[in-house]
């Protein structure tokens, strides 16, 4: 086949479930045409029920999400915060928004986030210091959640309040309850690339009622009640859109569906490599159950006998779409000088994650066909004869 007529794979591509057109449809009949209105409310109400807490609200973002969390939690200027070091950015980036000072916690080899040793060697050092944090954001990465146990222990002995950011661990669950659901706040995003998705957008859940309210007010630009825009804090403007919340209620009803999918996409990788002693797949966490949003690999790069960068290259010119594991953003430039806690003294896990990783194709609408090219194009590239 040539290679232009090979159509390009990508990591997770949006996958609707064709009932969205009725609730945007809706919102049109209705003149419902603004960060406001029923889909909104519905949408709200489905998230909450479906993961099981007191209240949810809706968001232009996942990113919004975590601010308001924050700006909820009384953080200010020259406060610190601790968050995973192996997340998307967008995990950290509201910690400076607040101008407020990130330390950045290692992973470790269970699960693939918060060292709950490296947490409590930083907690410990801040209670000496005291200077304690004023909250903690635990990131679920590719869908497993972290050791929610350990890290909620420690939080509560020091009394730091927690922040889920299960952007994409929706539909994850950790010992029988949902992912998200463990901290002070929870965070999804519906971003295109997530496992299910409205575009863009966010969801801000927790089980204290009055500050989801309260999350409400500040994102619709803190209107105080009066005709005449009366503002005695400063707002945002972070509401969700009606149109949006619309595809996020059809895109919820498919939700266990897109979960089992993923898995199903996993289980494939898995079987097709089983004998490949270079690689390694990201673990699931015992009594944890992943969505998996996203197949990850570690590679032995001298067993393989080729480089990660290397295999990325090949299946990129097989028009296929892999990418390495998130940059630890105690690396990042923009976060040059962050304190960072290691999982063991003076031995990093995160850092191997990243030069070691590659995240593979995970997409719910990916072709059985599709998948068994990129898995041909894995063999291939790791001189396995196919
Ligand atoms: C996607 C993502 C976010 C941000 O969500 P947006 O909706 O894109 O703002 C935050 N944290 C993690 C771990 C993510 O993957």
């Amino acid at each position: 086949m040539l290679q232009a007529e090979k159509k390009r794979i990508y990591l997770s591509a949006p996958h609707m479930s064709g009932n969205e057109q009725k609730y945007i449809q809706e919102a049109f009949e209705t003149n419902w045409i603004a960060p406001l209105g029923p889909n909104v409310d519905e949408f709200e109400k489905a998230i909450a029920e479906t993961v099981g807490v007191n209240d949810a609200a809706a968001v232009s973002s996942g990113t919004a999400a975590i601010h308001l969390a924050l700006q909820l939690l009384g953080v200010q200027q020259g406060d610190s915060v601790f968050c995973s070091t192996l997340t998307f950015v967008a995990s950290a980036n509201p910690i400076r928004y607040m101008n407020a000072e990130p330390v950045f916690i290692d992973s470790e080899p269970d699960t693939w986030n918060m060292s709950p040793k490296a947490l409590s060697r930083a907690l410990q050092e801040a209670k000496e210091k005291e200077k304690m944090p004023k909250a903690v954001i635990v990131v679920n990465l590719y869908g497993q959640s972290a050791k929610m146990d350990e890290i909620m222990q420690l939080c509560n002995q020091y009394g730091v309040p927690v922040i889920e950011d299960a952007a994409e661990s929706l539909g994850s669950y950790y010992k029988g309850k949902a992912s998200g659901t463990f901290g002070a706040f929870g965070v999804y995003s519906f971003n295109g690339n997530k496992i299910i998705t409205t575009s863009g957008g966010g969801m801000l859940i927790s089980n204290d009622t009055e500050a989801i309210q309260k999350a409400r007010f500040l994102s619709t630009q803190a209107r105080d009640e009066a005709v005449h825009y009366e503002h005695s804090q400063m707002g945002y403007n972070y509401r969700m859109s009606n149109i949006l919340a619309g595809i996020g209620r059809a895109q919820l009803e498919v939700l266990q569906d897109r979960v089992e999918k993923k898995r199903a996409i996993f289980d494939r990788y898995t079987d097709a490599l089983t004998d490949i002693s270079s690689v390694t797949f990201m673990p699931e966490l015992k009594e944890t159950y992943s969505n998996r949003w996203l197949t990850v690999i570690t590679v032995d790069e001298e067993r393989a006998g080729v480089s990660v960068s290397d295999i990325i290259t090949y299946l990129d010119r097989e028009n296929i779409e892999a990418r390495p594991v998130w940059k630890p953003l105690h690396m990042q430039p923009v976060f040059k000088g962050c304190t960072y806690y290691t999982h063991e003294e003076n031995r990093d896990f995160s850092e191997t994650l990243f030069r070691t990783g590659i995240c593979l194709p995970s997409g719910t609408g990916m072709l059985d066909e599709e998948q068994q090219r990129v898995i041909s194009s894995l063999l291939h590239v790791l001189a396995v004869p196919v």
